[in-house]
């Protein structure tokens, strides 16, 4: 299959490079391991339950991310979520995945193509080799470029042969794991909080129902400390499960809670605790093909929200955004 420019991973940051290039009339094609579109905005629906298991919230700093929200806020996709107690926390409504659909639409994405390895081509260009068929029966892509938007580790491992240079910046980024629990409450407490955050063992949680646009449900989605997750990082999820609904149960100083459905979800890179630096290279030139990257973990250097953390949305999509409109001016030149 061919495309001009590959874009690898569907998350925040290759969708919002995606929709530039494809802007500028690039034919671009975003391939995704995922089942679903959005990586990290992630949100599950099961038994009738609608649970955000990813980012819970994103607040916009920047005049990009800002017009996509609020063009998005038009259509009822996202709206403000006073729950959290901060007056710039949006959410989707009630979908986060919905944000990420906003973004990636009318964009070509296949989804559950997980790339293995790429080879440089002698004449330019690449061929990236996926572990299974695609949905024309090959298992090999070729195109003039690439962005890479996997995580850093994974982007990583795929970057090895090609540069040694893209592949050490992303190898010495660092991210913190997360276990999280979604469950239902069989009964709805009055007292029940919509949002708790740093109580106990519990880093977040979220009613579902508080979302704006959200349906009553006790769909309730619980996300351990960065501490405990690490901790526990190898325990079974029935472990996890036990832990967390006894958590939230005694942050509510009520032992009687009655829980339908529960699951739990494993995210080893789930937020950034050190970025690339800002200064670090996140494109190189070859044979007039360009390697790029973008994530969280490569934060834009001019960004209002730099130097925080490299674990926001806001950062992926302004990444994004930064790699896509660097390779439009290097190809033009
Ligand atoms: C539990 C949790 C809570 C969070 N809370 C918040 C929050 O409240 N607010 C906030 O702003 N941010 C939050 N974040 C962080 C936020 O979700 C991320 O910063 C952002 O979504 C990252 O986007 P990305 O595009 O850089 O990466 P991802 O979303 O990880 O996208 C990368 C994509 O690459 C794909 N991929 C990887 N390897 C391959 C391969 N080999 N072949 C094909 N595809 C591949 C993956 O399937 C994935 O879809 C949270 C994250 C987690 C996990």
């Amino acid at each position: 299959m061919q495309a001009e420019i590959i874009i690898i991973g569907a998350g925040m940051a290759g969708l919002m490079a995606g929709r530039v290039l494809a802007a500028a009339g690039k034919k671009i094609l975003i391939l995704d391991k995922g089942r679903r579109i959005g990586g990290r905005m992630s949100s599950r629906r099961d038994a009738g339950l609608l649970f955000n298991h990813g980012a819970q919230f994103v607040t916009a700093h920047s005049p990009i991310f800002k017009d996509i929200c609020d063009q998005a806020a038009a259509k009822g996709i996202v709206g403000l979520w006073p729950a959290t107690g901060r007056d710039t926390a949006f959410s989707g409504q009630p979908s986060m995945r919905d944000i990420a659909s906003f973004i990636g639409a009318d964009l070509a994405i296949q989804q559950e193509v997980e790339i293995e390895k790429i080879d440089r081509l002698d004449k330019g260009g690449f061929t990236l080799h996926a572990k299974s068929p695609s949905e024309n029966g090959s298992p090999h892509y070729h195109c003039q470029h690439i962005l890479l938007t996997a995580p850093a580790p994974q982007a990583a491992r795929l970057l090895q042969p090609l540069s040694q240079q893209l592949s050490d910046v992303a190898a010495g980024v660092r991210y913190a794991p997360s276990w999280i629990v979604m469950a239902e409450l069989q009964q709805v407490p009055d007292n029940l909080a919509p949002v708790l955050i740093d109580k106990g063992i519990i880093g977040w949680a979220s009613c579902e129902a508080s979302r704006p646009g959200a349906s009553p449900s006790g769909a309730v989605t619980i996300q351990a400390s960065a501490a405990y997750s690490q901790k526990f990082l190898e325990s079974p999820a029935e472990k996890i499960t036990a832990d967390l609904l006894a958590d939230f149960a005694r942050q509510h100083n009520n032992t009687s809670l009655n829980w339908g459905y529960q699951r739990a979800h494993r995210w080893r890179y789930a937020k950034v605790i050190q970025p690339a630096g800002a200064d670090t290279p996140f494109m190189e030139i070859q044979t007039g093909s360009l390697l790029a990257t973008a994530g969280d973990w490569h934060p834009v250097a001019a960004s209002p929200i730099r130097p925080a953390s490299g674990a926001r949305a806001e950062e992926a999509v302004l990444s994004g955004h930064r790699a896509a409109h660097e390779m439009l001016q290097k190809m033009a030149s």
